[in-house]
């Protein structure tokens, strides 16, 4: 034990040598006395004192009180590992105790690799761990993301004769899942006698991480058929984020009703996944409405409200909640700035951008990062204010990247200056060589300017770099179920009744004025062709099929990869009239409404 006496004699150096002068302490000091007042120290001081004077009266030798200094200071949340580990190690024969002790604290203080050498230490000196032991240390493993390390512990959990313990299972279906690892995790849930609601929450968090989204729904509905309605708040943030990826409002809308029937007071972490729900699936609505409601709000309350009212191109709504939340005394950070400032560029308020741009720097003291400028140069591009932008991209102080080059190619795009946009595509090849999306725009601008021979030129240099466009796509949900539609895709069962609707829609679509924007067809081919080619995008196709699956009047909710192009932009503004349909596109950036006729966007994006 030659490294023992090593390291405690090193430890003892940082120990107080003399015990501070505190009366009280020595007239109540007794072997009883010490533990009470262990119990009611309060700070790293106080707790210094007590531990200098049990070294001065002997009861150091005391296990039981080694132990309780070790824990004390190891787990208080004014205390510290360091001083922790330094009377740890002069414990003469620390037991599982005094390791899970240290192992706790080593994992609340993100000392993740310490927490392997204890345990290994542990096993070394033959001390058995316990079912205290493997939460702990399977909860070091999950934040080390170390799958190996945990399938190890599993097998040393069954040698230990824990495997049955409900605490150690609920750990391990936390680290498989945290690592990646979903089958492993599915495996030990299957193999519960029985399950808590921790359990249930780990293996739904389980599927969250995988982005299984479909399978975190159907465990919620196991689940609460099982009788645990009380779901703790980490799953039913897990279960909102699913719906949100699965882009249903319908669930979502389900979700909040169990919700609101089970707990009566939601706390302010999952009313805020609730409005980030609602927004995100299409209902701002319902998400002002949640916010409305909320008796305490806090500053990542305010930013989910601001950004989503800034993605509905709300933007004077944003800024009024942004001001309530400064009346409130909250201090706005980077992130709440970076919803505010796109709630400007979204909605086209230029001059109140520039005032926040100016506010944030002078009054708030925020720098700026690259997302700030991103949202400037957007705010001032899409305003067509081309030369500002480029102006303010070159006075940054920062590098800028390839998000702010591309929200200047593609204002360069919607305003058809050719000049500015080379140079900002030109940049976004060389940060960003392999992105079809780029080259797509440059070409769509020499196509409206009919350059066809540079076309064909990045068509080559496409080709060449066998960079292949991501087909786009627009996703339904119709039945209770969620359709995929690809642009110009035959394949589907009932294309033919889809194609047969679109080409019925047509003769109504011109009558109302409909003209079809053939500038948005890259390929050099007649008038005829082109219109052919913009007949069948995936929106459309989505659009046709709803309106032949849903009852007449009931809204169509679409999702798709894409920024729509500006002829399905206008077609869709037609149908909501012609068709008395509310609709909702939601894109990469942003969502439209479509109704009698008009968009939200106000035809500013
Ligand atoms: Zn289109
Ligand atoms: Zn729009």
């Amino acid at each position: 034990m030659t490294r023992t006496t090593v390291l405690s004699q090193t430890h003892l150096l940082s120990l107080p040598s003399t015990p501070p002068q505190c009366s009280e302490l020595s007239t109540r000091f007794n072997e009883q006395g010490w533990y009470p007042l262990l119990k009611r120290c309060k700070s790293m001081e106080e707790f210094k004192q007590v531990h200098a004077h049990v070294l001065k009266l002997g009861f150091f030798c005391d296990s039981f009180c080694g132990s309780n200094l070790v824990a004390t200071c190891a787990l208080a949340k004014w205390g510290s590992m360091e001083y922790a580990c330094s009377i740890f190690r002069q414990i003469e024969e620390p037991g599982s105790f005094e390791y899970n002790t240290m192992i706790r604290g080593n994992v609340n203080n993100m000392n993740l690799e310490e927490v392997l050498l204890l345990y290994v230490e542990m096993l070394e000196r033959g001390i058995e761990p316990n079912n205290f032991t493997y939460p702990f240390l399977l909860k070091a493993c999950s934040l080390l993301g170390g799958v190996k390390e945990g399938i190890q512990i599993h097998g040393h959990v069954f040698k230990a004769g824990v495997g049955d313990d409900i605490f150690v299972q609920n750990g391990l279906i936390s680290m498989y899942g945290k690592c990646g690892a979903i089958k492993h995790a599915c495996d030990v849930f299957e193999k519960m006698d029985e399950k808590s609601v921790a359990s249930w929450s780990a293996i739904i968090g389980a599927h969250a991480c995988a982005e299984m989204w479909h399978q975190c729904l159907m465990l919620l509905g196991d689940m609460s058929r099982e009788g645990h309605w009380r779901a703790e708040e980490s799953t039913l943030v897990s279960v909102l984020s699913a719906c949100i990826h699965l882009g249903s409002p319908n669930l979502g809308r389900c979700i909040h009703g169990i919700l609101l029937r089970n707990i009566s007071e939601l706390n302010v972490v999952v009313k805020t996944s609730l409005i980030d729900m609602y927004v995100k699936s299409g209902c701002i609505e319902k998400g002002v409405c949640v916010f409305q409601n909320m008796a305490e709000k806090n500053r990542y309350s305010y930013t989910v409200m601001i950004s989503g009212l800034a993605i509905h191109g709300h933007g004077t709504e944003a800024l009024q909640v942004f001001s309530e939340m400064l009346e409130e005394g909250l201090a706005p950070d980077d992130v709440v700035y970076v919803g505010v400032l796109s709630a400007c560029s979204h909605a086209g308020l230029v001059n109140e951008g520039l005032q926040c741009f100016k506010n944030m720097q002078f009054e708030h003291k925020i720098k700026p990062t690259v997302q700030h400028y991103g949202c400037m140069v957007d705010l001032l591009g899409r305003a067509g204010m081309l030369r500002e932008a480029y102006g303010l991209i070159k006075s940054m102080p920062i590098k800028p990247n390839d998000v702010v080059w591309r929200s200047l190619l593609s204002a360069c795009k919607v305003h058809l200056n050719l000049e500015i946009g080379e140079i900002a595509a030109e940049k976004l090849f060389m940060l960003n060589p392999n992105n079809p999306g780029d080259y797509l725009v440059l070409a769509n601008m020499y196509a409206r300017a009919h350059k066809w021979n540079d076309v064909a030129r990045i068509r080559r240099e496409m080709a060449d770099k066998h960079l292949v466009q991501t087909p786009g796509f627009s996703m339904v949900e119709a039945e209770r179920k969620v359709y995929k539609f690809v642009s110009q895709d035959r394949s589907q069962p009932e294309f033919d009744t889809i194609y047969n609707m679109i080409h019925q829609m047509e003769w109504q679509l011109k009558f109302e004025g409909y003209k079809p924007d053939t500038s948005q067809v890259l390929l050099d081919v007649d008038e005829e062709e082109k219109r052919e080619r913009l007949k069948h995008h995936s929106q459309k196709l989505a659009i046709a099929f709803t309106l032949i699956h849903t009852s007449e009047g009931s809204p169509i909710r679409i999702s798709r990869n894409l920024r729509m192009c500006s002829d399905c932009h206008t077609y869709t503004k037609f149908i909501s009239k012609i068709c008395e349909r509310e609709i909702t596109v939601r894109d990469r950036f942003r969502f439209h409404h479509f109704k009698d006729g008009a968009c939200s966007c106000k035809d500013y994006w």
